[in-house]
């Protein structure tokens, strides 16, 4: 594997990275949004950078139009999972950090859990929606955003620094555009080349945010490759803005958040916190909890025929994972969880997992 110092003896040269701020990428963790044309170049340099653990995101398959623009995936892995193959061309580029490959979609029900157990998150999502969202969860969280949008021959990218003050995307945009209004990549096209330096930019704005040098927040990089000059549209704190509230505010999210029944190869181990089992105790085998423990989540047992007597004393800050035998009663029990909870439902139940 050879040595770390070696590896980045390059960069350790630069003013203001040093053994010190190779230490500081190394204890640190970053969520990337979206392994596509934008997620794989920020991917590639984050982990050759030495960013401690990747944490990166996607539910998609590699497929072949994939290939004119998304450097991590070759040929080869047309049909596999983006992550899978993301995770094993990050681990040949740099042995020494940590990979988190997570198979989902980001949305109202992994957000907060995703956002708040990163340093930085870099979004290389491909929807408004999307978009806004891990915004609006990153400004709660108070952690700093790389975002950027590529589209045709235009890109823009945008930093915003959510525990240095007041503004945000939304003191430009109140209302999240509708998506398709631009067009998206899959109809109007994209070029490779520009999300790749694209992504390589956010990546770099990373770790700037990260070592703590000066980054401009608070502005959009606008490129055109038609026009060899880059524009800066910079903007103010809006006094009327959400933003001017500070982080902490999470009410938006519960007032949207919608819970449902996920396979347990789609639940991350924040999205699980506590396992309520609803069987009836004659259900229940040997090894079942256990496997829940193991896997990091606490397990509490509340039988699906006194559910409506007695439930768990939920808790807005845990997640919930209701769980029986086929996944039945569970997503009826989760039809009653109170407004605000996260909980999921584990579809399939346990007879669909395998537990040895
Ligand atoms: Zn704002």
């Amino acid at each position: 594997m050879g040595d770390p110092g070696s590896y980045y003896s390059r960069q350790l040269k630069l003013p203001g990275w040093g053994p010190e701020g190779q230490a500081q990428l190394a204890r640190s963790k970053v969520l990337v949004v979206g392994v596509g044309g934008l997620g794989c170049p920020a991917l590639e340099a984050l982990a050759r950078a030495g960013v401690g653990t990747l944490v990166f995101c996607d539910s998609d398959k590699v497929e072949a139009s994939n290939l004119a623009r998304q450097t991590l995936f070759s040929a080869y892995d047309t049909g596999k999972l983006k992550v899978e193959a993301a995770a094993a061309a990050l681990a040949r580029s740099n042995p020494h950090v940590t990979l988190e490959p997570r198979a989902v979609r980001v949305d109202e029900s992994n957000v907060r859990a995703l956002v708040e157990a990163a340093d930085l998150v870099v979004d290389g999502s491909d929807s408004f929606t999307t978009k806004f969202l891990i915004h609006d969860a990153c400004r709660s969280a108070g952690k700093p955003l790389v975002a950027a949008s590529a589209h045709q021959w235009d890109a823009q990218v945008r930093a915003f620094d959510f525990a240095g003050g007041p503004g945000c995307w939304r003191c430009l945009y109140s209302e999240v555009p509708e998506d398709g209004c631009v067009g998206t990549c899959a109809d109007e096209g994209v070029a490779g080349a520009l999300t790749a330096m694209v992504g390589s930019f956010q990546a770099l704005t990373a770790l700037r945010m990260l070592l703590k040098l000066e980054t401009e927040t608070l502005a959009e990089w606008v490129i055109d490759a038609a026009d060899w000059t880059p524009r800066v549209l910079r903007w103010k704190p809006d006094p009327a803005c959400d933003c001017s509230r500070g982080p902490g505010d999470w009410s938006w999210l519960r007032r949207k958040s919608v819970n449902k029944d996920l396979w347990w190869k789609d639940i991350g181990k924040e999205e699980r916190q506590v396992v309520i089992d609803v069987r009836e105790p004659f259900e229940i085998q040997p090894g079942e909890w256990e496997f829940f423990e193991k896997s990091g989540s606490q397990v509490e047992h509340f039988p699906f025929t006194r559910w409506a007597f007695t439930q768990p004393e939920w808790d807005t800050g845990r997640t919930y994972l209701i769980v029986c035998a086929h996944g039945i009663r569970s997503a009826n029990a989760l039809k009653t969880v109170p407004q605000g909870v996260r909980a999921l439902s584990l579809a399939g139940g346990v007879a669909g997992l395998e537990l040895r």
